[in-house]
């Protein structure tokens, strides 16, 4: 058989680790690109039936026409979630899939790492006794029985963190757009959540219609010094709004494994650089926000995962022209789509 030529963007050493030792990497003919795919580096694609990229790797109009035009005929996204990416302007010209499920407990796990990282305050212990310093002041935590946990999409990742919460003995209420009746979650509406909880997470899709939904106003809403985590997407807090509420005690505090301008900083080493991204730096600086650079998802059961689905799913698409992981504008409307008896987005 053919091998099938895959342009790899923004490969990571673990990426690479991983594909290469995926099931069907044999199959394949992968080029390794450091550099994430924009329209300057869409060229890297020439010759390739597929293309590969990650969260912060820009699939637009512009990029969609180029590499359209090089006779890519694939986008293989190794994420679930796929915001990067203009869908509407791919479709009938390149076939886009993702990674829906890979490890929800990987995510989860890190929110909960994250939130007891917080509140127990272990981020400012391990400094301190690192200098032999084991004063103990100024380290006091909360409990999280009894605590309310309201939980912002209760999809895979968010049912498992609900499961986590519930194993702490916390009380767990959600908001989903399309609440899951076998869920055993506590539905409520999404101004409840922000009422109700001492402790909200997010492990929801971002959409146009859920940018910023925390902003000023949902805030102001929230218990004081609730305490937000979000897994999902940087897109869904307004971090000038999120500091605003930090300064004046309102959110006490902020754990974030993502940042709505993520895309030019995270994934790179900084260190004795000037971060010109102000909003970023004075998170960084509050004592009550954790900030990990979109790691969640980053254990060697997911890893695997990604790269064996990744590579079925492009092999299936080209082999068969349909994949059960393949989306497109329509996906989220799946009960007005013409497509869905073909199993074919085009
Ligand atoms: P999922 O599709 O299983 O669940 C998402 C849930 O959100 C669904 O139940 C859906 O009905 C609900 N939803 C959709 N729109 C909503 C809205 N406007 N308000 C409330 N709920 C809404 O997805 P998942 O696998 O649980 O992943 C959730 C999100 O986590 C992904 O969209 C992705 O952005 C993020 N994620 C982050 C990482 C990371 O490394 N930080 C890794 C994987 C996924």
């Amino acid at each position: 058989m053919k091998k099938i030529k895959l342009a790899f963007f923004d490969a990571k050493e673990y990426d690479k680790e991983a594909f290469e030792h995926a099931e069907g990497r044999e199959n394949f003919d992968i080029s390794y690109y450091d550099t994430q795919l924009s329209p300057e580096t869409c060229l890297l694609a020439k010759g390739a039936k597929a293309v590969c990229v990650f969260v912060n790797d820009r699939v637009d109009g512009e990029v969609i026409d180029r590499l359209s035009a090089l006779g890519v005929k694939l986008v293989a996204l190794r994420c679930a979630g796929y915001n990067n990416v203009e869908i509407e302007k791919a479709y009938g010209r390149l076939h886009v899939v993702r990674v829906p499920a890979y490890s929800p407990y990987a995510v989860a796990e890190h929110a909960m790492a994250l939130l007891l990282t917080s509140i127990r305050r272990i981020h400012k212990a391990y400094i301190r006794t690192r200098d032999f310093n084991f004063s103990l002041n100024g380290l006091t935590g909360f409990d999280l029985h009894g605590k309310t946990v309201g939980i912002v999409g209760t999809g895979k990742i968010g049912r498992v963190f609900a499961d986590i919460c519930k194993g702490f003995g916390m009380r767990v209420i959600g908001y989903d757009k399309f609440p899951a009746p076998d869920s055993g979650i506590e539905y409520v509406t999404l101004e409840e959540i922000w009422k109700q909880s001492d402790i909200i997470s997010f492990h929801c899709p971002l959409t146009n219609e859920n940018l910023h939904m925390v902003n000023a106003d949902t805030i102001a809403m929230m218990k004081k010094g609730v305490v937000l985590i979000n897994t999902s997407r940087g897109g869904l807090i307004d971090s000038e709004a999120l500091l605003e509420g930090i300064k004046s005690r309102q959110v006490g505090a902020a754990c974030l494994d993502v940042y709505e301008e993520e895309g030019d900083v995270f994934f790179h080493d900084f260190s004795g650089h000037i971060v010109s991204d102000d909003t970023l730096a004075r998170l960084i600086s509050m004592p009550n926000v954790i900030i990990t650079g979109h790691q969640a998802f980053l254990t060697k059961e997911a890893l695997g995962n990604i790269a064996k689905t990744t590579l079925e799913n492009i092999t299936t698409l080209l082999k068969t022209g349909s994949s059960p992981n393949e989306i497109c504008y329509k996906c989220p409307e799946f009960a007005s789509c013409e497509q869905k008896h073909a199993k074919k987005c085009f």
